[in-house]
């Protein structure tokens, strides 16, 4: 069982989109995510500019600075618990028939 999905909110732990000083946590809700690279898409985080020609892009036909999300490496990143709201590992554990993730820190299941 996967323990990050897509629409989860995830926040920053480690990296570079955490800088020195910087306090605030960084959370965004992830767009995607790339198994095979272990690397996430979080809206919102590590932003970058692209700059595309005129004409080369059809959702962007003017061309110019876009601002985009880049990708975050997956160890980077920490699921943000629903119930407590503090970024926490994640466990597995069998309910019955199926399995379902929870949080290490409050034990609460998250779907
Ligand atoms: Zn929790």
């Amino acid at each position: 069982m996967q323990k990050l999905k897509v629409g989860d909110t995830v926040q920053v732990i480690s990296g570079a989109e955490r800088t020195a000083g910087d306090k605030a946590a960084k959370r965004g809700k992830i767009l995607k995510i790339d198994r095979g690279a272990l690397r996430v898409r979080v809206d919102g985080l590590r932003m970058v500019t692209k700059h595309v020609k005129k004409g080369r892009d059809k959702a962007n036909p003017q061309g110019g600075k876009l601002e985009k999300a880049g990708t975050i490496a997956l160890s980077d990143v920490a699921l943000v618990c629903p119930k407590c709201d503090a970024p926490t590992r994640v466990g597995v554990r069998d309910a019955g028939d199926r399995r379902v993730r929870f949080c290490r820190k409050c034990e609460a299941a998250i779907d």
